[in-house]
């Protein structure tokens, strides 16, 4: 298993990390099989999207902070009870294929980290399976 650090820089962004998991594809020499990305956060999540315009990352982000508003009448009292919503909201992992030692992503996908309340330094897990 490899493990990638995430340093996030605001509050709520979403980091394409694409590369940092096709790099740990790589370095494991798979050639088929699939890739399982896990985020170790309850404050965060991870999920595949468009790459092509960062509008729609950002659309994306938007959507969620007004679905999930910061304040309101939550009980959780750490305050970041909508940073732990729109994590069970993304969800903490994805799964790619790999295919001559390849991600088998679309052309307009990418795999994005979302943190929901940062900035802070972050984990995701990535382990491969080969299927010969
Ligand atoms: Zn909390």
């Amino acid at each position: 298993m490899e493990t990638i650090t995430i340093n996030t820089r605001s509050r709520e962004e979403a980091l394409d990390i694409t590369r940092q998991v096709q790099d740990a594809v790589s370095k494991s020499g798979i050639s088929c099989g699939v890739v399982v990305v896990c985020v170790a956060h309850t404050t965060a999540g991870i999920t595949i999207n468009e790459n092509a315009d960062p509008d729609v990352t950002s659309d994306i982000m938007s959507a969620l902070a007004g679905l999930v508003p910061r304040t309101g009448s939550w009980s959780h009292v750490e305050g970041n009870s909508d940073a732990h919503v729109k994590s069970a909201m993304v969800g903490q992992s994805v799964t790619v294929p790999i295919e001559g030692g390849r991600l088998q992503l679309g052309t307009w996908q990418a795999i994005y980290f979302c943190e929901f309340d940062g900035p802070r330094q972050r984990r995701a897990m990535v382990q491969m399976l080969s299927s010969g």
